[in-house]
């Protein structure tokens, strides 16, 4: 089969086994059931002389895959932080693959700029962030962090009459990076891209929720020797934690330092009255990043940065050449992104807002919260379980305790994981590990739009019964 009929029949394939895949959410486990042994036996199979039809390759590609896929798309996944996917968003993204459009320039999709333009302004409203900012739509907070971390490199060293995009790095006085010691790894990682290093990295130490320490924050800013860049955090991964940006940024800001901002799922505290109060002050701040795969499900990859100099992201991202027509009449993704050929993800995120509203953004955000905070509470009541740590957001943690006498740390950190292992085994639930301060937990992190009160329910009989 050529041409149009045969896409036609790939893709109602696809349709008929994602319709299944969705319909199986209630009933199928929610952990893996094959294993990696079964899964290469499957799927390793030599590339043949001739290829195949292709509904062919997604009959057998569904059906080689089966069990090796992680139910993280149903309202009982708790591990990590990962969201699913809102109908408007996958639909949207189904059509971004089939249009296939390249968004790395306007002239490849003046639709594709026009929606990313305009879900930018719609974001950038929704989280009462600076409106001259530019917004980036990049694969993940990963990216989003060297995005944005580009342009406070470039703007530090140009305060110090430094041009990085011309010279590099080599010769130029150290940037110093002044982080939460509770950080996520991605920050370190997009540290060490930019090619700054992980020694120039600080860790300030935090209080007992938390938040970075305002005496440390003003004792390392009173040197100023070198040019500095403040990360703060909006949701940190285990108890959803928040910098105190009212207090921190106007300190950074008088010292002449950048302050960045992980917002990766925190940044959506702000759409909502309940609970824009954690996040209060960032709008002080000079950059965001945040993630579109986790907090508004649309499907992976999404990520969203934001920087209030529009000119120094520019300045740290563009790049032109005479055979790229780029005439400004409309945005010019590369002169935002790290990429040059791009997926037009910006599609699904416009669907998802269109399909949410205000109301349904905050609404989300305000659901998800009150299940985690039912989850710790209803797990955390059950004989020999201990709740660590809840949150005004979406995550939490909980520890299972030894029932042995004279049990140690040791004994309790194993039986954790032992129950967590049991809870997945069973299928009617997932949660994660983690070791936090010191002790084994499981961690609780609900921002999947189908999570609801018999999810709840679910997951919380999934654990009496490991326990017992
Ligand atoms: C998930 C997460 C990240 C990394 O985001 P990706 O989308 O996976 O690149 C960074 N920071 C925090 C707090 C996160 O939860």
């Amino acid at each position: 089969m050529l041409g149009t009929a045969a896409d036609r029949t790939a893709l109602a394939r696809a349709f008929a086994h994602a319709s299944a895949w969705l319909k199986g959410l209630d009933h199928r486990a929610v952990a893996t059931t094959a294993s990696l042994a079964e899964l290469r036996m499957r799927l390793a199979r030599p590339l043949a002389e001739n290829g195949l039809d292709p509904s062919e390759v997604i009959d057998r590609l569904v059906a080689d895959t089966e069990g090796g896929l992680l139910g993280s798309q149903t309202g009982r996944f708790f591990s990590w932080v990962i969201g699913g996917s809102l109908p408007s968003a996958m639909a949207a993204d189904w059509l971004t693959t089939v249009w296939d459009q390249n968004a790395g320039i306007r002239a490849c999709s003046p639709a594709a700029s026009v929606v990313e333009e305009v879900a930018a302004g719609w974001l950038l409203d929704l989280f009462g962030l600076p409106p001259e900012s530019s917004v980036g739509f990049v694969t993940g907070t990963q990216m989003a962090h060297v995005t944005c971390l580009a342009a406070a490199r470039h703007a530090v060293l140009s305060d110090r009459g430094w041009d990085v995009e011309r010279r590099g790095l080599s010769g130029s006085v150290p940037v110093r990076i002044l982080v939460n010691i509770e950080r996520h790894v991605s920050v370190d990682r997009a540290i060490r891209f930019l090619g700054l290093g992980s020694d120039s990295i600080v860790p300030l130490p935090v209080d007992e929720e938390g938040g970075i320490l305002a005496e440390g924050l003003s004792k390392a800013l009173a040197d100023t020797s070198q040019p500095t860049i403040v990360v703060l955090q909006a949701g940190e991964l285990n108890r959803a934690a928040f910098d105190d940006f009212q207090t921190l940024a106007p300190l950074a800001r008088e010292a002449g330092a950048w302050t960045h901002v992980d917002g990766a799922f925190g940044l959506w505290a702000r759409t909502s009255p309940v609970h824009a109060e954690l996040a209060q002050g960032m709008e002080l701040c000079d950059s965001w990043t945040t993630d579109a795969h986790k907090y508004l499900n649309v499907p992976y990859d999404s990520g969203l940065a934001f920087v209030r100099d529009a000119a120094a992201h520019r300045a740290a991202m563009t790049v032109s050449t005479s055979y790229l027509p780029q005439d400004g009449a409309a945005r010019d993704q590369l002169d935002w992104n790290p990429e040059f050929s791009r997926r037009a993800r910006g599609f699904a995120v416009y669907a998802a807002l269109q399909e949410l509203g205000r109301r349904g953004v905050a609404e989300m955000v305000e659901r998800t919260s009150h299940h985690a905070q039912a989850l710790v509470a209803g797990i955390g009541r059950l004989p020999g379980a201990q709740v660590v740590a809840t949150s005004r957001l979406n995550q939490g943690l909980v520890r299972f305790l030894s029932p042995a006498p004279g049990a140690t740390q040791d004994d309790h950190d194993r039986r954790t994981d032992a129950v967590i292992a049991s809870i997945n085994r069973s299928g009617e639930a997932f949660f994660g590990g983690v070791t936090f301060r010191g002790q084994r937990c499981m961690r609780i992190s609900v921002c999947n739009w189908r999570t609801g009160d018999a999810d709840v329910r679910r997951a919380i009989d999934a654990a009496r019964a490991a326990l017992a």
